[in-house]
């Protein structure tokens, strides 16, 4: 009996915070070889947010761009489907490039039935309450009309904010403890309860790592992905379980 090529790993696999850009091939071509070798032919592909470095509309000119819709692309039509939602340096990315890479776009947080287990995804970002800054900021630039403003703006324009903002950003983060730039663990206990799920897989904090919280009586876990700077990585899932695989780039 020879296997059908159209057949099912009954694997899922999620990745974030990838970072792309013309700057850091490496990445790149893991990612891409990540793609053909890993999650070809498995259930589906989450990406959970920061794909980009920095994503200022769906007019975004560099090539990884290209390629990477390219990529993406040939997994779907090869029948793996691929789901993303944004992170806090890709917000701005929309229906035209979602259509030209063949992703479907999630809400965050997203609710998905994995394997028999319901499971909350989201970026991670807004888990991170202690950092107030932040939070305030995030509100304003993703509030709809703030969005819709910038999406009206000029290329060049719209570059060189997010090249400011990525900087005051930096020097934000410099001056901030450890801690705060984590995620609050009151308010993933809340995200858990208020979603009625006991399992959780977000990215941003750059600290892969399977945590467990206790939520009314209950072990529930907290899977945090990778980023892909001097690693790379990803959680994966199937019906008995996720693990988290982190190698060296
Ligand atoms: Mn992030």
């Amino acid at each position: 009996m020879s296997l059908n090529a159209s057949e099912k790993t009954g694997r899922s696999f999620f990745v974030a915070d990838l970072h792309l850009t013309d700057e850091r091939p490496v990445a790149t071509g893991r990612f891409f070889r990540f793609l053909q070798e890993d999650v070809a032919g498995a259930d589906a592909l989450y990406i959970l947010g920061d794909l980009f470095e920095a994503w200022v509309g769906d007019d975004h000119d560099e090539q990884v761009a290209r390629d990477t819709a390219r990529q993406l692309k040939s997994l779907v039509d090869a029948g793996t489907p691929v789901f993303f939602m944004h992170g806090n340096r890709d917000f701005m990315l929309a229906a035209r490039y979602a259509a030209r890479s063949g992703m479907t776009l999630l809400e965050d947080p997203a609710r998905i039935d994995l394997y028999g287990t319901p499971t909350l995804l989201t970026h991670g970002d807004t888990l991170c309450t202690d950092d107030i800054a932040y939070q305030t900021f995030r509100r304003r630039v993703r509030h709809p009309l703030t969005l819709s403003l910038l999406r009206r703006l000029p290329f060049s324009l719209r570059r060189r904010l997010a090249r400011q903002a990525r900087a005051g950003s930096e020097s934000a983060k410099a001056g901030k403890a450890a801690e705060i730039m984590d995620v609050n663990a009151d308010a993933v206990v809340r995200m858990l309860r208020g979603h009625q799920v006991c399992r959780l897989i977000h990215g941003h904090t750059h600290r892969p790592a399977r945590h467990v919280h206790v939520v009314d009586g209950h072990d529930c876990e907290r899977w945090v992905l990778p980023d892909w700077y001097a690693g790379w990585g990803y959680v994966v899932c199937d019906a008995a379980g996720c693990a988290l695989r982190v190698e060296d780039l």
